[in-house]
Order: C-alpha cells, then sequence, then structure tokens
C-alpha cells in the first residue's frame, strides 16, 4: 500500500497484522467501548469492536533520499516478553525487495522510538553476531531517546533488545544521534513527541504544498483520538503521552495532511467535540 506526498512517496511494509489480539497493549479498549465509535469500523476495528493493528515499517522516497521509518520485530531475536516475538522466521526483507526495496538501497533509517517492535530489522544475525540489515544506510535515533535505553535497560527484555537491535548499530559506527526537532531534508523534519517513550519523535512531511505526518506510537490505535486518556500499558509516561495526544493532534485535526500510524493505516484527523475522529 502507498500514498503519494507531493513528490514524496511513502510504502508500507507490513510485517504483522492483528485482530483483537492487542487488548493487552489498551485495556481500556474493550468491544463494547469500541463499537461506540463506529467511525473506526470497518477500517480500524471489527463490527465485533475488535482491534485492527499491524506492526510495520514506512518507505519514504523524497526526491533524494530512501528512508525506513521503523523496522518492526525482526527474525531470530530472543528475550522477548511477548512469545510469539522470538525466533521469528518471516520473509519480511524478501517482501520489501519485491515492492522495490532492497535492503542495500535503503540510504535512511529513522527509528520513531527504541522499543521492540521498532528497531528490530535494524539488524540481522550472520554467523552468530548481529550486523546491520541496511548496509549502505545510516542510523538515526534520537539522542534523548538513545541516551534514555543505553542508561535504562537492566530488565532483561530491555537489554536483550538493546543489545540485539540498537548497540550493534552503534557498534558498527553506523548510528547518527539527532535531536527530536531535527530537519532531515527539504521534505522531513522531525516532531519531538515525549510520552509513549522519553526521546519519541514523530515525522512531519512536507512537498509541493502537500503534508503527513507519521506518529509513530503516539496513539497505538485510533480509538485514543476519541479517549485521549486511553494511554497504553506501553507508555513510559501516561500523563505527557496523553498530553501529546492533544497536542499534536490539535496541531493535525481539520486540515489536509495525511496522518499514518506506527500501528495503523492512513486518514485524516477530525475535530469531534473535546476530542478527535480519524476519518479515512
Ligand atoms: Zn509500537
Amino acid at each position: 500500500m502507498h500514498w503519494k506526498v507531493g513528490r514524496v512517496k511513502i510504502t508500507k511494509i507490513v510485517e504483522l497484522e492483528t485482530i483483537g489480539s492487542t487488548r493487552f497493549i489498551l485495556p481500556l479498549a474493550t468491544n463494547d467501548e469500541i463499537q461506540k465509535l463506529p467511525w473506526l469500523i470497518p477500517h480500524f476495528a471489527t463490527a465485533e469492536g475488535r482491534l485492527k493493528m499491524s506492526i510495520h515499517s514506512l518507505v519514504v522516497e523524497t526526491p533524494t533520499r530512501r528512508i525506513v521509518v521503523d523496522t518492526g520485530l525482526g527474525n531470530d531475536k530472543e528475550g522477548r516478553n511477548v512469545p510469539t516475538w522470538n525466533n521469528r522466521q518471516t520473509p519480511f526483507l524478501e517482501t520489501m525487495a519485491t515492492a522495490g526495496f532492497p535492503p542495500d538501497s535503503i540510504d535512511t533509517v529513522l527509528c520513531t522510538h527504541l522499543h521492540v517492535d521498532h528497531v528490530g530489522w535494524n539488524t540481522k544475525l550472520v554467523n552468530g553476531k548481529w550486523i546491520p540489515t541496511f548496509g549502505n544506510a545510516r542510523y538515526l535515533f534520537g539522542k534523548t531517546e538513545y541516551e534514555h535505553w543505553r542508561d535504562h535497560n537492566a530488565e532483561s527484555d530491555k537489554a536483550a533488545v538493546f543489545n540485539d537491535s540498537v548497540k550493534p548499530i552503534v557498534d558498527a559506527a553506523r548510528a547518527d544521534l539527532v535531536a527530536s526537532d531535527a530537519r532531515l531534508c527539504d521534505e522531513i523534519n522531525l516532531i519531538p513527541t515525549p510520552g509513549h517513550s522519553p526521546g519519541h519523535i514523530s515525522i512531519h512531511i512536507q512537498s509541493d504544498g502537500e503534508e503527513a505526518l507519521l506518529t509513530g506510537d503516539v496513539a497505538h490505535h485510533p480509538c485514543q483520538m476519541a479517549h485521549l486518556d486511553w494511554s497504553s500499558t506501553a507508555d513510559s509516561d501516561p500523563v505527557q503521552s496523553a498530553a501529546t495526544r492533544r497536542e499534536l493532534f490539535s496541531r493535525y485535526a481539520d486540515t489536509p495532511a495525511l496522518v499514518i500510524g506506527g500501528h495503523f493505516s492512513a486518514a485524516h484527523i477530525k475535530r469531534d467535540g473535546d476530542a478527535f475522529k480519524f476519518m479515512v
């Protein structure tokens, strides 16, 4: 699936799609509550009120750059808290290549944050060693985000993610630590959106008068546009994440900006009373 934003093309490469198995992320999003938001159905939820979500990468092509935003779970990873996220063997890289994006053609990898489902394909296992998957790319990590996980990875699952998917990039001298409001090129600048993680960033794209926003995990699902206070169990600061949602959605509501989530597909934010809805 792809979208055009002026001269920028955005392509979604799906690693994993789920229906209804993500309640642990958003415990307040019960089937009954979701059915009270009919605009979610059928694009973002089933008629029964089960959430549709995905883990995906977004390839952003500008006239001069080819950027992968977020890199999913990866293959061969171990020590993950979610059992099915361990020892995965999927043809994700083949899927990318078939879509026109062989790994060596990528010049930039950009992680909105450094959680397990956004850094996995940063590396691949070759002869027992984790090496950069995208051999010609610079990897951009938010400086605040990187320093947080460098200094706070005592829990075993966090250590596993940092050590197999982030540290090998730094050790290979492929990482650049960037400010949360950095400008990457003419079309792309970063927006600091802390709350889900301490240094979380979103990505703003502008080209030929058109605009897009890649939210990352500011929200895990569009139901959080209606219920800004439905913070996810993975949010490091649930109060800050709710405030960030209100601020970011206020800025883009009722504008033509195409909005794409870290775990949901594209639509437009509209004001709806004191909150928002997401309309395809
Ligand atoms: Zn995520």
